[in-house]
This record gives C-alpha cells, sequence and structure tokens, in this order.
C-alpha cells in the first residue's frame, strides 16, 4: 500500500515537471516593477504583491498563422476550426498543446461544439452611422450578442474554463451582473463541473438570471451591489478550493483578446484609428491593450488604435480618475508606477460618501473595476480615452441599433452613444476608422418596450390602437 501510494507520489511530480517543462507559458504579474513569474498551472491569480496577473508566451507565433487562420473559416468538420476563440488557438496557447492534432484538441480545449465566437464579426450599420454623423464606410459594429449565451462573455469563458479543466478544478465561482453567470453555467454544465455564482439581490435583469437556474447553477444572493458579491466570491474561493472566473482571471482576458483577432482579421489585419467598449470591470480594456501590445510586437500590427472606453455616467469611476475629475488629478498607468493611494482615498470617498454605482445598465454598474490598472495599462499604451454617457443616451444607442436589424442590450448602447458624444467633441474626426463592440444580447425585454411606449423618445414607435 505504501509503496504503491510513493511510486503515485513520484508519478505526480515526474508529469509535473515534464507539464512545466514543455509548456512555453507562465504567469507574470502586470507590475513591471515587481514581474514576478508563476507557473501557468497556478490557480492564485494575484501576485504576492496584491496585483493581477498576465498569461506570457516565451516564443513569437509566425506571420503564416493569419492564412492558417483564414482557412479555418471553413471549418473542415472540426468545432475548433470553427470556434472563433479556438481558431486562433495558437496565440493563446497556455495548454501548450499540439494546435493541428484534434484529438489533443478535444482533450484539452473547452467549447460549446465552436459556438462561441462563431457568429461575430464587424457590419457596417447605416441608421447607427447616420445617428451619429458619420460616413457608413468609416464605422463597424460587432455584435458579441449572438454568441451561445448571449454576450461576449463567451470568448473569455471558454478560456477560463479551459484552464479550470486543466488544472482539474471541480467547481468554478463567479460573482455576476448577469452575463458572467450566463456564460460560466453554461461552459461548467457542458463541462460537467459544478458553477456557484454570486448575485447582489435584486439587481440581476431577470432574463440573465433566469439562463444561471437554466444551466443548473447554485446562486448566492449577497446584500449589497455587485462590487460586494465579487468580494464574497472571492472569500468562498479561497475557502472552498473552488476556481474564480471573473476577469480578474487572465485565462478570461487571453480569450477574450479573440473579439478583436476576428475584428482585424475582417480588416485585412490592418488597424482601425479607435476600438470602442462599454467600460464595467474593465476586463474588455485590459484584454484589447495585451492584444495589441502583443500584435505590435510581434509585428503583426504597425499603427496601435486608440481605445476609447465608455462609461455609465452613474458608474463612471474610471472616467473620475482618469481625468482628474478627483483630486483634479489625472490617474495613469504611468509605466507601472501608477498612485495606488489615490485610488484608495476615491474607494474610500465613494463608501463614506455612499456613492454607489446606479445605471439601469446593469453590465456595467460597476464602481470597483477589478481590472483598473490593467485597464490603464491599455489607455497607456493606446493613448486611449474615457467619457460617460446617460442612460438615455444608451437607450437611444441600442435602439438605433435595433433598426438595423441587430439587437443589442443597454451597456452595448453606450458605444454608439460614446462614439457620437466623441465626433461632437471633436476628439473623434470624421473621417477617422472606428469599430465599437457591441458586448451584449438584449435579455431584458421591458427596456425596449417601456422605450418605445414613450414617444418622447428618439426612436420610439408605440404601438397604434
Ligand atoms: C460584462 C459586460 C460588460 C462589461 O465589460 P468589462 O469587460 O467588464 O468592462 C459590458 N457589456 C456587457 C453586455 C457585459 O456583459
Ligand atoms: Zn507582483
Amino acid at each position: 500500500m505504501a509503496k504503491k501510494f510513493v511510486s503515485f507520489l513520484i508519478f505526480k511530480l515526474v508529469s509535473k515537471y515534464i507539464v512545466t517543462l514543455q509548456n512555453k507559458s507562465y504567469l507574470k504579474c502586470s507590475i513591471p516593477k515587481c514581474g514576478k513569474e508563476y507557473p501557468i498551472t497556478s490557480t492564485e491569480f494575484k501576485c504576492v504583491c496584491g496585483n493581477l496577473l498576465d498569461v506570457k508566451y516565451k516564443s513569437n507565433p509566425p506571420t503564416n498563422l493569419k492564412d492558417i487562420f483564414y482557412q479555418r473559416r471553413n471549418p473542415q468538420g472540426s468545432i475548433f476550426n470553427e470556434s472563433g476563440v479556438w481558431r486562433f488557438r495558437e496565440l493563446l496557447n497556455f495548454c501548450a498543446i499540439e494546435t493541428n492534432d484534434l484529438a489533443q484538441c478535444s482533450k484539452h480545449l473547452v467549447s460549446l461544439d465552436g459556438a462561441e465566437g462563431r457568429q461575430s464579426k464587424p457590419y457596417h450599420m447605416s441608421k447607427v452611422s447616420k445617428f451619429i454623423g458619420i460616413e457608413n464606410e468609416k464605422l463597424m459594429l460587432q455584435p458579441e450578442g449572438y454568441n451561445p449565451s448571449g454576450s461576449f462573455k463567451d470568448n473569455g469563458m471558454s478560456a477560463a474554463v479551459t484552464h479550470a479543466k486543466m488544472v482539474q478544478a471541480k467547481k468554478i465561482i463567479c460573482a455576476s451582473t448577469g452575463n458572467t453567470s450566463a456564460s460560466a453555467g453554461m461552459f461548467a454544465a457542458n463541462e460537467n463541473m459544478d458553477c456557484d455564482v454570486y448575485i447582489p439581490e435584486g439587481e440581476i435583469a431577470p432574463g440573465k438570471l433566469s439562463q444561471a437556474y437554466q444551466f443548473g447553477t447554485q446562486l448566492i444572493q449577497v446584500k449589497g451591489n455587485f462590487d460586494d458579491a465579487f468580494t464574497k466570491s472571492l472569500e468562498a474561493t479561497s475557502q472552498s478550493n473552488g476556481y474564480t472566473v471573473n476577469s480578474i482571471n487572465p485565462f478570461r482576458i487571453e480569450g477574450q483578446k479573440t473579439i478583436l483577432y476576428r475584428a482585424l482579421e475582417f480588416l485585412n489585419w490592418d488597424t482601425p484609428d479607435w476600438i470602442v467598449y462599454p467600460g464595467g470591470a474593465l476586463g474588455n480594456t485590459s484584454s484589447c491593450g495585451k492584444c495589441l501590445m502583443e500584435l505590435y510586437q510581434w509585428g503583426w500590427i504597425k499603427k496601435i488604435p486608440r481605445i476609447a472606453v465608455i462609461n455609465a455616467e452613474g458608474a463612471n469611476t474610471l472616467d473620475v480618475l482618469y481625468n482628474g475629475k478627483f483630486e483634479d488629478t489625472e490617474l495613469r498607468w504611468n509605466n507601472g508606477n501608477f498612485d495606488t493611494e489615490l485610488i484608495e482615498r476615491y474607494y474610500t470617498k465613494m463608501n463614506d460618501d455612499g456613492i454607489r454605482p446606479k445605471t439601469k445598465a446593469t453590465a456595467i454598474q460597476i464602481g470597483k473595476p477589478s481590472n483598473l490598472l490593467k485597464g490603464l495599462r491599455a489607455l497607456e499604451f493606446t493613448n486611449g480615452i474615457v467619457i460617460s454617457v446617460t442612460d438615455k443616451e444608451m437607450l437611444d444607442g441600442m435602439s438605433v441599433v435595433g433598426l438595423n436589424g441587430f439587437d443589442c442590450e443597454m451597456a452595448s448602447g453606450a458605444v454608439p452613444a460614446g462614439i457620437k458624444k466623441l465626433l461632437n467633441d471633436n476628439i473623434m474626426k470624421k473621417d477617422d476608422e472606428i469599430v465599437g463592440i457591441l458586448t451584449g444580447r438584449q435579455k431584458e425585454p421591458l427596456l425596449p418596450i417601456n422605450y418605445h411606449n414613450d414617444p418622447t423618445n428618439q426612436f420610439a414607435k408605440p404601438p397604434k390602437q
């Protein structure tokens, strides 16, 4: 018995050593002056210094991959070529698999029958262009709502759950404003994993909550807002050996890079002048920044597009800090030498003054963006900008997208609303090329119904008697 156990131990140790040796990727602290490295199998997503980690790759991918990705758009019968995420698997190969061996792919990669990212590409939407006041040729919008669970979250979640499987996690855990739980629940169910979801009581859109129920997740209601639910979920993760799939998880950031790969591929890898996202926890912003940093470093792109992040006015922490609306100080990444105390003072003020994030766009109703620092890094690399829009502006944006036959949710409406504002303010120019990401599909039926029944709204079409 004891002998068996010893040989089992030796086997475990040796196989772990081999995996570590073969794997050309690792985790590294995102803060340059720390830069501590961790094995790729680590599930601690915060550095000992308290900051978030990045996934790093030891070698640069060859440019002829662009042709391979293109060929994969004609699926050839493999779900990993059909998938809009795994089609680009060489660029997020943290599993260190032989990427052309489909048997290996299916053993390691988590996919919902190739559906994640499969439908997504950028479109011209003439009515949105007209609303914004820009030539139709100049603007493209990429709906991510047509992912299998209805939001961009599936891009990152397929990668995060792949890593969870790699480290043999049995339970994944998240806090959610809705779409994260829908996505986590879907992949967990498909992979036969447990999934616990921490939600702020009464703050989740029923359409999203219903998905979490439907996919068999265990809901845990927390009194408070998203930030409180998030704190609770992290406590539970460290106590129960669970695996967190919130966007502090660096593998989600990896999967979300494919949103931009698909847009750029469609543009023959020519970069637009601007890429526009709504800003919540800033996972997308961070991922876009990392994606561009890598592509630039590999020589795949020559010009760096600027990121524009659109906050909701009622949940505008990034706007406040980045644009110097607190203590007249503009918070910057500053090559990793950011002003932590400024952030702390603002968070303390939020607590003291009872400032709670408040917007009907619940997907971006976040007061303390967990990817704030990576977001700042992205903004610095791309000379990015941040603005806020009102709930009314987001509803108009959402509605005009609908008039083009695409369905998006209110948070995504921040994108057309933000572009309109940036053009009006002359920050974007009429002949700039702009790509906007529409992050999710409509899951709150009452929003469009109420919007259209109020004839004072710009795009309202109330029913006739
Ligand atoms: C999660 C989510 C966001 C916020 O994205 P971050 O990456 O956290 O900034 C925006 N829109 C929708 C529809 C979402 O589900
Ligand atoms: Zn560190």
